[in-house]
């Protein structure tokens, strides 16, 4: 850090949702918190009950009960000439952002004991020069002195160090709580331009937000017959349910929207427990994100590349952490996004490095922790179209920022199946014996259900590299957990390879010997989670292969019997879903009755 002569330069991301500031000191880059831990501040302002100014999460508390004198969103009206209304007072949208600049300037010089007077601030790349200008004078009446305007997309290929030798092209993915942003980026060694960038200015997590509220209210409608939405106090903690439940569901496969006494109808409390599953919820917002997807295809146009010609995609904002972004991301792209830069931070991150080149100050890279394995475990999936019990189900992708925890559900196959094997592996293999397996144990007394048990499995790694692994059974709560120290002190995957090249060469053998010969071995019961045709698929031919064994000690009439259930779901099997499910009932049923 440096004061007096050489004034800090601040980099500060102005966002539609939460705002940041930061700083390059002694080489590294420090977002500044705003309260405790956190280092988020909401961008609200509004005037509270006795008159005084609130910026931030105070703010945001109010303004489902007073919208009248709060003021969200200014970064929407930023270049406009009319006036916004707060508390019976006018104010040019450039005040209203002062408000939260100097909030973020006030929190930075009480950090450093210095004077903050310069700044690097960003805005989207599609903002025009009204919308520019209008920042910088916000900037200007916070006490600030606006060094340099840069896009979001170039302070965030900044943070992510996307500086290389050659020229190399980048997507940029941002989805915030309320605007989403795609930018294609050519990056040159210090030198980032954005080529094409589209977007939606209404469209973010707030959405998916909405989406959850919707599903309460309809609930509580059915539920409790109550219209939950004609009380703002109801609805103000219906929001901030629906949001904590949607961020646990990017690491769960299940959230409960919980409210305890959320109010009163006809003299009666009304509580909200409602659990909402992450298959439930992508269904929910997958438009969305389709939506984002075709914006990624018009960016790219826009720039005259397609898809082969991005060599890296970098995500931004928070709801990038939504796993459906991720994945829909890599399906459509072929590459797995970049998300080790905190993607609420980067932007703010990549200004104060452009501060601090500006300065001529000396910056390392973004230091964070992140894991260099995916983790993961292994469930009986389709493979070329063939059951196959070691499918790799990654939980904790490579590159993620640690501490991390993740789970999946996971399904049983069979009738009254007792047990699961759960196998922990590391690697990036799709074929889970390809990987190094960590870890085994048994989950034992699972209850007396039919197929179709869900299995709640979770991997957490914290920073020391220690690995616990937990299953539990989700109706009755039964689990079981190990630790594995030492997780991530393990051979790189090359090396890998190589070794195991090394030592199948030596035992004359090729990949597919080993893997069946370990495949005898007894394999985790569980099949992958997804779409449930798939599932149904997977559990159609357990039940085929038990029919099978069973087939061989049958007497004729039942032998003949099977046969034709069997043929019956094989058929099925390559039809339509109903058909299948009927197929299945007939054989379960014919086994049940031959006591198998
Ligand atoms: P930003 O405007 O970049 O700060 O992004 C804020 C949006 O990200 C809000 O809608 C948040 O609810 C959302 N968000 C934050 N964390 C998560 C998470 N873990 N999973 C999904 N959405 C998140």
């Amino acid at each position: 850090m440096t004061s007096g002569n050489t004034p800090t330069i601040v980099g500060i991301d102005l966002g539609t949702t939460n705002s940041e500031i930061a700083i390059v000191r002694d080489g590294r880059v420090e977002v500044i918190p705003v309260a405790g831990a956190v280092r988020i501040l909401p961008s609200v302002v509004g005037i509270g009950d006795d008159g005084a100014l609130l910026v931030g999460a105070a703010a945001r508390n109010q303004h489902a009960v007073h919208p009248e004198r709060t003021i969200r969103s200014i970064k929407r009206r930023m270049g406009e000439a009319a006036p916004v209304r707060m508390a019976d007072k006018d104010y040019a949208p450039q005040e209203i952002a002062a408000m939260i600049l100097r909030r973020l300037k006030a929190l930075a010089q009480d950090h450093l004991g210095a004077e903050v007077n310069k700044a690097v601030i960003t805005v989207p790349a599609f903002f025009s020069d009204a919308q520019r200008q209008a920042t910088r004078e916000a900037g200007e009446i916070a006490g600030l002195e606006v060094v340099r305007i840069i896009n979001e997309p170039t302070a965030a290929a900044l943070a992510y160090e996307s500086r290389h030798a050659g020229a190399r092209k980048a997507l940029v993915y941002d989805l915030g709580g309320g605007t989403f942003d795609v930018s294609v980026v050519n990056l040159e060694g210090d030198v980032v331009e954005v080529l094409a960038s589209h977007g939606n200015n209404h469209l973010g997590g707030d959405d998916f937000d909405r989406k959850l509220i919707d599903f309460a209210l309809a609930h509580l409608q059915q539920a409790h017959q109550v219209d939950a939405s004609r009380s703002p106090a109801a609805m103000a903690r219906l929001q901030r349910a629906a949001e904590a439940a949607k961020i646990a569901l990017s690491d769960a496969p299940f959230a409960t929207l919980a409210e305890e006494f959320l109010l009163e109808h006809q003299g009666l409390p009304v509580h909200l427990a409602l659990e909402v599953s992450r298959e439930q919820y992508e269904a929910m917002i997958e438009p969305y994100i389709a939506q984002t997807l075709d914006a990624v295809h018009v960016a790219l146009s826009g720039a005259g590349l397609t898809v082969g010609d991005i060599d890296e995609i970098l995500l931004v904002g928070g709801a990038t952490r939504t796993p459906l972004v991720v994945q829909r991301l890599e399906r459509e792209l072929g590459k797995q996004p970049r998300a080790e830069v905190d993607p609420d931070l980067c932007v703010a991150m990549g200004a104060a490095i452009q501060a601090a080149l500006i300065a001529g100050t000396q910056t390392h890279t973004v230091l964070v922790d992140v894991t260099p394995y995916t983790f993961g475990t292994s469930a009986l999936g389709e493979r070329d179209g063939e059951s196959y019990e070691y499918c790799y189900i990654p939980l904790i992708r490579k590159n993620t920022p640690v501490p991390v925890s993740k789970s999946e559900v996971f399904f049983t196959v069979f009738d009254g199946q007792p047990s699961v094997e759960v196998l922990v592996y590391q690697g990036e293999d799709p074929d889970a014996l390809n990987n190094i397996e960590i870890g085994r144990f048994r989950v034992e007394g699972l209850s007396d259900v039919p197929a179709g048990n869900p299995i709640v499995i979770g991997l957490a790694l914290d920073l020391d590299g220690i690995l616990e692994v937990t299953a539990r059974e989700k109706s009755s709560g039964l689990r079981r957990s190990i630790t594995i120290g030492d997780a991530i002190a393990r051979f790189e995957q090359g090396k890998l390879d190589e070794a195991r090249s090394r030592v199948q060469a030596l035992f004359g053998e090729g990949r597919e010997a080993g893997g069946a010969a370990a495949a005898d071995a007894a394999g985790p019961a569980v099949s992958a989670p997804g779409i449930d045709a798939r599932r149904l698929a997977v559990e159609a031919r357990a039940l085929v292969e038990k029919a099978e064994r069973v087939l061989e000690k049958a007497g004729a009439q039942d032998a003949e019997d099977l046969v034709d259930a069997i043929e019956a779901i094989k058929d099925a099997l390559a039809n339509d879903e109903a058909a299948l499910k009927a197929a299945m009932d007939t054989l379960a049923d014919l086994l049940y009755y031959l006591q198998v």
